[in-house]
């Protein structure tokens, strides 16, 4: 299997390529998207692909393998260990979507220059995708691709503003626990009520807080204060 090799994103070129997905999902179901983004239907409703839960640790050999994508088959396919985890599996899912979106138009361009042999009926997939590995540029890109499509930006800020006031929480400490490696309690309870509050319900705390803190609407009380001088 071969790493997909991609160009540097900006941030704001994956927020474009979430945003168009959303809409255009959006005009197709005849209604604005709000979350849960309901990313399962994404995937075999607009894009038309199959969407499939599987042993793949013993299919792919691999103990921490959670999905993997067929580019040729217009396949998608979960771990089954994440079946009853919704945030985890609603997550690979717009992971895999990042591929799709992002990756697939580049695979097809060196597919149509190196006039390729069809593939096997059981070809092996074309991404495959792993817990916690070192994240090459491909797998970080779908991972941000992920947290935009079920996380979108208004609707969390929108959501958090309301909770907050109408401006970012800023607490003490909150860069020393991000130092620590540590989700911060006040961090990790905000970020339940913007799930509740917001309708996120296919997302993880975990992944909640990260997007809170990416879209600065955390801030620790000292870089505010640096702000103002
Ligand atoms: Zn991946």
């Amino acid at each position: 299997m071969r790493q997909i090799k991609v160009p540097f994103l900006r941030s704001s070129e994956i927020d474009k390529a979430v945003a168009d997905l959303l809409r255009r999902y959006g005009t197709w179901r005849n209604e604005p998207t709000k979350p849960p983004i309901d990313v399962d239907e994404i995937v075999e409703g607009y894009l038309g692909l199959v969407l499939e839960i599987a042993d793949l640790k013993s299919l792919l050999g691999m103990p921490d393998v959670l999905g993997a994508t067929w580019f040729e088959k217009r396949k998608v396919c979960v771990d089954q260990s994440l079946e009853s985890n919704e945030g985890r599996f609603a997550f690979t899912v717009a992971h895999e979507i990042g591929h799709w979106q992002l990756h697939r138009p580049l695979l097809e361009m060196e597919t149509m220059t190196l006039s390729l042999f069809p593939a096997a009926a059981d070809a092996a997939p074309t991404v495959v995708c792993r817990a916690r590995e070192s994240k090459a540029p491909a797998e970080w890109q779908a991972d941000q691709f992920a947290a935009r499509l079920l996380m979108p930006a208004s609707a969390v800020r929108g959501t958090t503003l309301g909770i907050c006031d109408g401006k970012p929480a800023a607490w003490d400490g909150l860069d020393a626990s991000r130092k620590a490696g540590v989700l911060d309690s006040r961090l990790r309870s905000l970020a339940d009520e913007v799930i509740a509050e917001g309708s996120f319900s296919n997302v993880s705390n975990e992944a909640m807080c990260y997007r809170l803190l990416d879209l600065h609407l955390v801030e620790d009380t000292a870089a505010v204060q640096m702000r103002a001088f």
